[in-house]
Order: C-alpha cells, then structure tokens, then sequence
C-alpha cells in the first residue's frame, strides 16, 4: 500500500475515535478542524517533499560508500544551454542523464540523438511541462508521458525508462498515471537551485556546500549562467576526489527497455 494511503487510513482511524468520544463526551469541534488541518498539511508535505514517497518510490540517492556524483540535467533541451553542456562534458569525459521535456524534443531533435551518440541517457520529464501539469487528470498524465517516450523512440530508437516528475511534485494523480507504466521514478540529493541562483559565485558556492559526499545533483540545461559554473564545478569536484559516474550505471538500474 501507498504511503499516502496509510497516512488516510490513520488519520480515518483517528476521526472515528474523536466521533465514539464525541458521542459520549461532546468534544470541541476544534478537535475535527485539527484532525483536516494536520491529514491535508502532511499529504502537501508529501507532494512538494520528493524524498517523502508518499505517492510511490522515488529514488533520491544512492550508497555508494565513496565520492561519487551523478550530473542530470532537466528542462532541455536548449538551443543555446544543452550543446555547451554536451561540449563541456565531452571535454571532461563525464556522461551524464538529461530529463528533456517533450515540445523541447519536437523542436530539438538533433540534440537528442547528440545527447545518445556522446553516451549520455534520456529520461522523461513531461510533454508540456505545465504549470498545472500536477492537476491534470491520469489520462492526461499518461498521454503525455506516452507522448515524450514515443518521440525519443522515434529518434533513437530506445524504449525510455526513467521518470523526473516536473517541478519534482508527486500526488496520487501522478501515482495512479505511473502505476500502469514501468518507469523509475528519479528525483535528487542535491538541488542547485540553478533557475532561481542568477549569481554565479552564490550559485558556485551552494554546490560546493551541498555536495558532501556526492549524490544525484540537479541542474537546468536551459539557464546560460549555469555553464561557467559547472566547469568551475567539475573542476572543484576532480581536485576533492570526486568522480562522475552515469546515473543508470550507479544505481544499477536501466535507463531503456
Ligand atoms: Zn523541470
């Protein structure tokens, strides 16, 4: 079972037992309000907490026991962004996962079949990435996972497997949606916060701050300012004994069908 399920079924639970004691001890009716506030409260944590897996798995780390770091990109791909990302990680010989959005797909294909022949892998993040794309219905969700899968299909011939849900918000919408398909679901350890941080200095000291010993690190190949970071980025991580490693491999687990 869900863990959003348990968590309704508890507070489910709880209700009853404030009406049994409401029916022989008339109790406030702050009682009921607390009981609302404190079930929507812990579900809308687990929809904007990716690491809560509320909604179904999500894989948001790995144990590697050492220095390791696995680049994703989400959003791409860019025009302008996504082949000065390719050209540096060609230079430095790191493969990394890109969770392109589909309209950006149709747009760009080319850079698709770039991102696959230089050995990085493709995942699914939405067709449209709407905003509202979290109060769509199933249907809706499926069709435009289906969409974005069949379009990268079409340009390199590969079956995607892996799932980066937008704006990182899972609900039982998006877990219903998912059920019926055979994706991982991937979220992150470390969010560089590349689409709100403009400085690059701020930008370049949140990640050396945050990296610890690695993990799932979060970038945007569609802001510019994000380029001279990561290279700066690298740099830092190869001289700290860190070492890049392709996500699917370090967490052995298949980016195709
Ligand atoms: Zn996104």
């Amino acid at each position: 079972m869900l863990k959003y399920k348990k968590i309704l079924l508890a507070f489910g639970l709880l209700l009853m037992v404030v009406l049994l004691m409401d029916y022989f001890y008339p109790v406030s009716i702050g009682w009921y309000i607390g009981i609302l506030i404190a079930a929507v409260g812990m579900l809308a944590y687990g929809s904007i907490s990716i690491r809560s897996g509320f909604y179904g798995r999500v894989i948001c780390s790995f144990d590697s026991g050492d220095k390791v770091m696995a680049l994703t990109f989400d959003d791409g791909p860019d025009e302008l962004v996504t082949p000065q990302v390719l050209d540096l990680l060609k230079r430095e010989h790191i493969k990394a996962a890109f969770f392109c959005v589909g309209s950006r797909i149709l747009t760009y294909p080319a850079l698709i079949e770039r991102m696959d022949r230089e050995g990085h892998i493709i995942g699914n993040h939405s067709f449209s990435h709407h905003f509202f794309f979290d109060l769509f219905s199933v249907k809706r969700m499926e069709e435009e996972l289906m969409k974005t899968e069949k379009l990268v299909e079409r340009i390199i011939h590969k079956k995607i497997q892996l799932f980066r849900p937008p704006y990182g918000v899972t609900n039982p919408l998006l877990a219903r949606a998912l059920q019926k398909m055979n994706y991982s679901v991937i979220g992150w350890t470390v969010k560089s916060k590349d689409t709100v941080i403009r400085d690059e200095q701020k930008l370049y000291d949140r990640l050396t701050g945050k990296t610890g010993n690695g993990g799932i690190i979060l970038f945007h190949d569609t802001r510019p300012h994000l380029v001279p970071v990561l290279d700066k980025f690298i740099k830092y991580a190869r001289e700290n004994e860190y070492r890049f490693e392709r996500l699917d491999k370090i967490l052995q687990i298949a980016a195709y069908e």
